[in-house]
């Protein structure tokens, strides 16, 4: 790829690391955003390589991480301050160029300085702020009991939020493997489950057993149709069920509308997040968001289809591509 060009607003990152996420095998098949040709690569670090006339914000020779969605501004939403729901979304490593690639262009106002935060940590602040947007719409009631089905890198960042935000206890249930065992030794729970492919469903009868009341919130974070199906069930009276997943487009499930009815069921949703990135820095400036270790595997861009391939495995917690 030509080094981009950039405009009076923007600046040129040079790309020192790129998280790699699930929403990236769907992106390379085209679902989603998607728009090809494409440069994926949302969860960029690097450094200011060069800025445009009005860049006021950053300098060169900053380190920072970019905010890879920008609304439009003027569409439907946008107008009704529903920005993140924008219809004409820039979406950097969606639609437009982003940072699997050792240059990136952004406007000015995306990147955020991060200091001396190591590239491989940093690469987690959009995982990080999507986890915010997550808090934000599941407004946890002080003292709750909160089940999370799944801990990938953002079930893991999430729960670290979710017991900052009201949470009083907190159970992770995943199948095993490495992100459990990271998330049991970065204990960011209150009580861990392992649910097999093999068994589910008598340790789904476990988890009902030892909590006969329920849980105020549930978050499906895994993106199996299954385990959301299930989730209801777990769902305390008046609670709500927070659909975090990337599920796939076609995909449907089944639910008792009368139990939701009957229980005064909340289901909700947070998509993605949009102009988190500050509020996540502060929790990381404060000591309070664990993020090391959770990168366990880079890449070279060189390397791309074999690193897509352990991040369709799982056998990895947190892949990056790597230029320097
Ligand atoms: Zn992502
Ligand atoms: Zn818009």
């Amino acid at each position: 790829m030509s080094v981009p060009e950039i405009g009076d607003d923007d600046v040129l990152v040079r790309i020192s690391a790129c998280g790699v996420c699930g929403t990236d095998l769907h992106y390379h098949k085209g679902e989603f955003l998607a728009k090809w040709p494409l440069v994926p690569g949302h969860e960029a670090a690097g450094t200011i390589a060069a800025i445009g006339a009005n860049v006021k914000n950053v300098a060169i020779g900053d380190r920072v991480v970019a905010d890879p969605m920008q609304p439009c501004l003027t569409c439907f939403h946008c107008v009704r301050r529903k920005t993140l729901l924008c219809e004409n979304m820039t979406a950097f490593g969606g639609n437009v160029p982003g940072g699997f690639a050792e240059y990136c262009r952004y406007p000015a106002r995306s990147v955020h300085s991060i200091e001396d935060l190591p590239s491989l940590q940093a690469v987690l602040l959009e995982p990080a702020a999507c986890a915010a947007h997550g808090i934000e719409r599941m407004q946890i009631e002080a003292g709750s009991r909160v089940l999370l089905f799944g801990c990938g890198p953002t079930g893991i960042l999430l729960a670290q939020l979710v017991k900052m935000n009201g949470a009083a206890h907190l159970t992770i249930a995943s199948k095993g493997g490495p992100k459990l065992h990271l998330a049991r030794k970065l204990g960011i729970a209150d009580e861990y489950l392992t649910i097999s492919d093999d068994a589910p469903d008598e340790q789904m009868s476990t988890l009902a057993s030892l909590n006969p009341h329920g849980f105020d919130i549930v978050v499906e974070a895994t993106g199996s149709p299954w385990v959301l199906e299930s989730s209801l069930e777990f769902v305390r009276k008046g609670g709500k069920l927070v659909v975090y997943g990337v599920y796939d487009e076609s995909v449907k499930i089944s639910w008792s509308p009368f139990r939701i009815w009957e229980h005064e069921i909340t289901v909700l949703a947070s998509f993605c997040s949009m102009g988190h990135i500050p509020h996540v820095l502060e929790y990381v400036k404060a000591g309070r968001l664990k993020l090391d270790g959770i990168v366990d595997m880079t890449f070279r861009v060189e390397e791309w289809e074999e690193c897509l391939e352990v991040v369709r495995q799982g056998t990895v917690v947190k892949a990056a591509i790597v230029f320097d």
